[in-house]
């Protein structure tokens, strides 16, 4: 790697880190309750330049690579994982637009999305497809110059407060059963509504909806990529770049973790000794401590694998997704542990870090997929 582009990764790890802690973090817990919508959180990131980061120079952004990615969710996993999920949510429709658009649509967008004027999301799941993407039922059926957009999406990230959307649809279903297009679907779209925002357990603030679209007219110019092979662009962009900001989210709510039960370990003190000095105590500290540090070490690993030859992005995002999402619910549960009654009161952190970190699991791909596509790739499957 460029010596200039560790500089850009570090720079932007510092500031981000930075920004999360001073902005961010302080307000995290009362969004959790709230279920309010990090908006706030959204405009600091875009004025911390941060949301054009991995867009390309060509586009106005930083080209910044995916590890500066990695880098920038594991910052905001540590403070508030549901901004996190936004804005990992935001890049990845950034990167779908920056790679696979028109340029009429990348200029309407790109420059309103970096400067956090413009919110964007992805869409591919379905209530009847569940975690099979390639099983979706929304069809996309062109009329001239437009698609008719029918059908429903679910649990969306950012639904109802995004402007553009990244819609995984089934083209032309009769003469090509098969085939999925990648669509840039407008909020303001005719036809497209919003369902109630689930009441979920964690990544509260995320807002997670259902979208229904009811004869929707989107221009065939919004067509991302080729017709027929919208699978690809869900791969290259939500998988290839959103798994490592995916990963990142956990390894950062695993990294709040462990150090706020060490200094729990450390502070709170049972017939004059700190809880610490006990050795079943120290032995969850050792474990959360190694765990945690292979997962950061695996993403820093699979996302460098994955800059150095982005055609392995996706099974390394697969690796690294899968080991820091279940390393995050196994730290954070050991982190209530050894807060005892304390920890698993809404009044503390890791109540919360626990219920993001179990969210993780089963965003998008879910760890039973994962495993399946790991042991797939290996067997030639
Ligand atoms: C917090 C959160 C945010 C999300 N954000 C988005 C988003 O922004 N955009 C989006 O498109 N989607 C989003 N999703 C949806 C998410 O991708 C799906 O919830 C996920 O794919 C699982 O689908 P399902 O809930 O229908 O579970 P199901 O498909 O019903 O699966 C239930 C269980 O069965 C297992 N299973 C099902 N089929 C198989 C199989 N063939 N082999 C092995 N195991 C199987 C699953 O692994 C799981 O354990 C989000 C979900 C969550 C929880």
């Amino acid at each position: 790697m460029e010596k200039s582009e560790r500089f850009i990764e570090k720079e932007a790890r510092d500031l981000v880190r930075r920004i999360a802690k001073e902005r961010i973090a302080p307000t995290a817990g009362e969004r959790d309750g709230n279920g309010a919508f990090p908006r706030e959180a959204i405009e600091v990131l875009a004025d911390g330049g941060l949301l054009g980061m991995v867009v390309s120079e060509k586009y106005g952004g930083a080209d910044a690579s995916r590890t500066a990615l990695a880098l920038l969710a594991t910052e905001l996993g540590r403070a508030c994982a549901s901004t996190a999920l936004v804005t990992v949510s935001h890049i990845i429709a950034e990167k779908a637009i920056e790679t696979a658009a028109t340029d009429f649509v990348r200029g309407k967008w790109l420059p309103k999305m970096m400067a956090g004027r413009a919110l964007g999301a992805f869409a591919v799941h379905e209530s009847n497809s569940g975690s099979n993407a390639g099983a979706i039922t929304t069809t996309a059926r062109c009329d001239g110059d437009e698609y008719i957009v029918n059908g429903s999406k679910f649990f969306i990230t950012s639904a109802g407060e995004a402007d553009v959307y990244l819609v995984l649809v089934r083209t032309d279903p009769d003469k090509n059963p098969q085939g999925t297009s990648a669509l840039l679907v407008e909020k303001e779209t005719q036809g497209l509504s919003f369902g109630r925002a689930e009441d979920k357990m964690g990544l509260r603030s995320s807002s997670s909806r259902e979208m229904f679209f009811n004869d929707c007219r989107v221009p065939v110019a919004n067509l991302l990529g080729v017709e027929g092979r919208g699978l690809q662009v869900i791969g290259q962009n939500v998988i290839g770049w959103g798994f490592f900001g995916a990963a990142g989210i956990s390894v950062g709510i695993a990294c709040a973790a462990v150090d706020l039960a060490v200094k729990h370990a450390a502070e709170r003190t049972i017939a004059s000794d700190p809880i610490g000095v006990h050795q079943a105590v120290q032995s969850l500290i050792a474990d959360m401590i190694i765990q945690s540090e292979a997962a950061e070490t695996l993403l820093a690993s699979c996302v460098s694998k994955a800059d150095a030859s982005p055609t392995s992005a996706m099974i390394n995002g697969f690796k690294t997704k899968l080991f820091a999402s279940e390393s995050a619910v196994e730290i954070t549960n050991k982190a209530i542990q050894i807060m005892g009654g304390h920890g698993y009161c809404r009044d503390y952190t890791v109540e919360r870090l626990f219920r993001d970190a179990r969210g993780l699991t089963l965003h998008f791909k879910t760890s039973e997929w994962l495993r399946q596509d790991i042991a797939k790739a290996a067997l030639g499957l």
